[in-house]
């Protein structure tokens, strides 16, 4: 018996999305990669939210990026970890199917910026300079 379904036979564009997902955890929570022939992605969910992580990208631009590039770190509950520059989010998970899509992992905060620059801002430069 479903809980909360948005629709009777889970028919709906959102069910069907949904249920590609409980497809791609039966796999092992792994998606096909979209390159020909690449590895395949992770499935991550955190929160209640969905991930795919694709792996990190240091030639494609920031903005064609998930979240323009920026860098997440997953821990997932057999406590190995992810790190990728490349996330897709698909979205917050409907609570009708937590039960079949419960959270396999967890991201860890980003290690704060120190306040200071623990050497001077040209330093890098100076020394290209002189050579
Ligand atoms: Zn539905």
């Amino acid at each position: 018996m479903l809980d909360q379904s948005c629709c009777t036979n889970e028919t709906c564009f959102d069910c069907r999305f949904w249920n590609e997902k409980v497809a791609w955890a039966a796999n092992g929570d792994l998606v096909a990669s979209r390159l020909p022939g690449g590895p395949n992605d992770r499935v991550a969910r955190a929160g209640g939210w969905h991930y795919v992580i694709r792996p990190m990208d240091h030639t494609t631009p920031p903005q064609f990026l998930g979240f323009g590039g920026r860098l997440f770190t997953f821990r997932f509950n057999d406590g190995s970890e992810i790190s990728s520059n490349n996330v897709m989010c698909q979205g917050e998970i409907p609570a009708h199917f937590r039960d079949r899509l419960p959270d396999n992992a967890a991201i860890i905060p980003v290690e704060p910026r120190p306040k200071t620059i623990p050497f001077g801002p040209l330093e890098g430069l100076t020394t290209e300079n002189t050579r």
